[in-house]
């Protein structure tokens, strides 16, 4: 496509400038926010003005979604970088290594091992995020808080990993701030530089508290439901 959709030019930019007043309010640098779009559930042909538009980072949460629509895009668009945000199983890490450029969800050791034996096998080294479980939520995935630092130094020291950030998922019921900044603190504890967190709802938060990756869809493509979204769930 030669031509630049205007829907997606204008969300993309009144995303990007909401990101520039958030980091402006708290003296940062607009341009060190990645924004990572999230198109799950979307076709490719809804993706397609985002990739005209320019734009390079986009998010999927689930691995064989990913392959069914990017391929093609990537043949066009071959800068894109793909980051999973979503939770990842152990027997999908070969695919997950080969298809992503960065991954937001690591929290756990048997992940840690697929994933170090699949970057050696493949010779690569997607960028990782260790995903903190920051509201001790039994039902959501993630790294006990107590446990991120010894868990980032096994993934780094011992297996080698490209460990560079955390990610956290507050809980719904929670006002964002408390989570983002306890995980910007245990970010500085790992000597971490990386924060990934904020989504549609609350990456102004985020940003002003440092996030140096928000991952938005709703703001960027629409409600997911009205696109028949079988699972809007964030699991
Ligand atoms: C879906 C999803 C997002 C984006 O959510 P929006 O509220 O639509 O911006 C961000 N992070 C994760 C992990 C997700 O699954």
């Amino acid at each position: 496509m030669s031509e630049t959709h205007p829907p997606a030019h204008e969300r993309l930019s009144c995303v990007y400038g909401r990101i520039r007043l958030a980091a402006a309010r708290a003296g940062r640098a607009a341009d060190a926010v990645t924004l990572v779009a999230v198109s799950k559930t979307f076709a490719a042909s809804a993706i397609e003005p985002f990739l005209a538009a320019g734009h390079e980072d986009f998010g999927e949460n689930r691995v064989q979604e990913a392959l069914r629509k990017w391929p093609p895009l990537r043949e066009s668009y071959a800068r894109a970088r793909l980051h999973l945000v979503g939770a990842l199983q152990s027997n999908k890490a070969r695919e997950a290594v080969a298809t992503f450029d960065a991954i937001h969800s690591l929290d756990r050791d048997s992940l840690a091992e697929a994933l170090a034996a699949e970057c050696a096998r493949q010779g690569r080294a997607p960028l990782l995020f260790v995903q903190v479980n920051t509201g001790a939520e039994p039902q959501k995935s993630g790294v006990a808080v107590s446990r991120t630092e010894a868990f980032v130094r096994r993934c780094r020291e011992t297996l080698g990993l490209n460990v560079q950030g955390l990610m956290c998922l507050p809980p719904e019921t929670h006002a964002p701030g408390p989570h983002f900044a306890l995980l910007r603190q245990l970010a500085r504890d790992c000597g971490l530089e990386l924060l990934s967190m904020g989504m549609s709802g609350d990456f102004e938060t985020a940003v002003q508290i440092g996030a140096t990756h928000v991952r938005i869809g709703s703001s960027l493509f629409g409600s997911r439901a009205a696109a028949g979204d079988p699972a809007v769930s964030l699991e």
